[in-house]
């Protein structure tokens, strides 16, 4: 039983829905009869968004029933709408397909940044390690490259690494 006043009851037939019988997607009926009324459609019918299927359907307050298929009654005029439908959403999907590689790539950017920056880092971390470690072996007489003893009577040379100092 439904108690309540004429809006309610249209509103709530109006936003009724029943999962499409071909391919199970939910079919609000306003948007299900919108959607046939688009195609010129003038019986009490209802059109998938999904597949675009048409089917007659039984509407009571609390339950919608999708009860025939009949798209192929309605070929001629479905096939426009069909077609336009279909191209918004493959350019729905495209834009979305695009904004996604971009956030990809500028991910992928920010993280090659980010890498670049450590190595430099790193490379300027090690450059003043062996500057510092030079200049304490030169402060105590040894090489200069590798802290060995330096030898040799003309030239001075490194015992161990041969380099000349
Ligand atoms: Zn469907
Ligand atoms: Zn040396």
């Amino acid at each position: 039983m439904f108690i309540g006043n004429g809006d309610d009851l249209a509103k709530m037939l109006l936003s009724q829905q029943a999962n499409c019988i071909k391919c199970g997607q939910p079919i609000v009926f306003e948007r299900g009869c919108n959607l046939a009324k688009e195609c010129g459609i003038e019986e009490n019918v209802v059109m998938c968004g999904q597949c675009y299927s048409v089917f007659t359907v039984h509407l009571v307050p609390g339950r919608m029933t999708l009860q025939r298929d009949v798209t192929g009654t309605y070929k001629d005029l479905t096939a426009k709408k069909t077609e336009e439908e279909l191209e918004v959403r493959k350019q729905k999907e495209d834009r979305l397909d695009q904004a996604r590689k971009a956030t990809a790539a500028k991910r992928a950017a920010a993280a090659d940044k980010e890498l670049a920056e450590k190595l430099e880092r790193f490379r300027k971390e090690e450059e003043a390690e062996r500057a510092a470690k030079a200049k304490k072996w030169k402060e105590i007489g040894a090489c200069g490259h590798c802290g060995g003893r330096i030898g040799g009577l003309f030239t001075k040379k490194c015992k161990s690494c041969g380099k000349p100092q």
